[in-house]
């Protein structure tokens, strides 16, 4: 018999974990692990891949001809799922926020290259990305379609990111990666052994509602995570020069190769808290390398 379950419709590369290395880190007495979930495809990558799987399932199951997904213009998801689309053989429709702009950036105009369909839309008009109505004025315009929620999270994608952290293992304490949604922390959650602790960083401002979000989202009440919300270098999409460094130097000095909106942010909040004696002597740390590199 096949077993299903063990195949994947999008192609799977099986990523390294990567040990980096500071002088902090022997002061604190603690180790870095990296999980390079970055490598896992060459486009859908990182927690993007994971969050995908069971939706594009689900979506095939039935026979959809297409997907429909909401973003910014600079959206990994759009980035993601365009991709995804197009190895699949999905048609697909990215509806953006705000205006377009010409020449396209690289993200959306890599999502038209694999046959993505953009609709801009005002930011009044984005705010309804998950009414009823307007998802049946969508479907009036573009004919039957499997939606995906903006930043792809949803009950299939927890799962996804679940099946992920139960390949992670048992040589860690502390789970660590970037929030937006919370999807992916949420799925790190329910995957992972109660004796560790997840812990995730907010890439945006004001980031505490994400905690009733992660709540939410999560079946059964646990105690063994968090999410740290002081990391955010001035908000989603905002950087600082002190940010930009720490990302050169870690490509220099440890070959990893971060961005500036999810896994730089992830990567100096840790060392941060290595700094502010967080972890405790003796704790090893793994980071999850969400991906967000999009220029290959
Ligand atoms: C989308 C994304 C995230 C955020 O994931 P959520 O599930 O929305 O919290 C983190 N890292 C990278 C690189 C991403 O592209």
């Amino acid at each position: 018999m096949h077993d299903r379950s063990c195949q994947t419709l999008l192609t799977y590369t099986p990523t390294p974990i990567q040990e980096i290395h500071d002088p902090l880190f022997d002061q604190a007495g603690v180790r870095v692990l990296v999980k390079r979930e970055d490598l896992n495809h060459p486009y859908v990558s990182g927690n993007k891949w994971w969050k995908l799987k069971y939706n594009l399932e689900e979506a095939k199951r039935p026979g959809y001809k297409t997907l429909l997904t909401f973003g910014g213009a600079y959206s990994n998801h759009i980035f993601s799922t365009a991709a995804a689309a197009h190895e699949l053989g999905f048609e697909s429709i990215g509806i953006i926020r705000g205006e377009e702009t010409l020449p396209l950036n690289p993200t959306l105009s890599f999502a038209k290259s694999c046959g993505m369909k953009l609709k801009y839309i005002s930011r009044e008009a984005y705010r309804q990305k998950t009414n009823p109505a307007f998802i049946e004025k969508l479907c009036h315009e573009f004919g039957d379609f499997y939606l995906i929620p903006e930043g792809g999270t949803n009950a299939l994608a927890v799962k996804g990111v679940e099946e992920f952290a139960q390949t992670l293992g048992d040589g860690f304490d502390y789970l660590c990666c970037a929030v937006g949604t919370g999807g992916t922390l949420t799925g790190l959650v329910k995957g992972t052994p109660a004796d560790k602790t997840i812990l995730g960083l907010s890439v945006l401002k004001g980031g505490d509602f994400l905690n009733g979000e992660v709540e939410r989202m999560l079946e059964k009440k646990t105690e063994n995570w968090g999410i740290q919300t002081d990391y955010h270098f001035g908000g989603y999409g905002k950087t600082t020069e002190a940010l930009l460094k720490f990302i050169k130097d870690q490509s220099i000095k440890n070959n990893l190769p971060l961005d500036s909106v999810y896994t730089g942010k992830l990567v100096a909040g840790v060392y941060d808290l290595i700094q502010v004696g967080y972890f405790g002597r003796g704790a090893t740390i793994l980071a999850v390398h969400s991906g967000g590199l999009q220029i290959k």
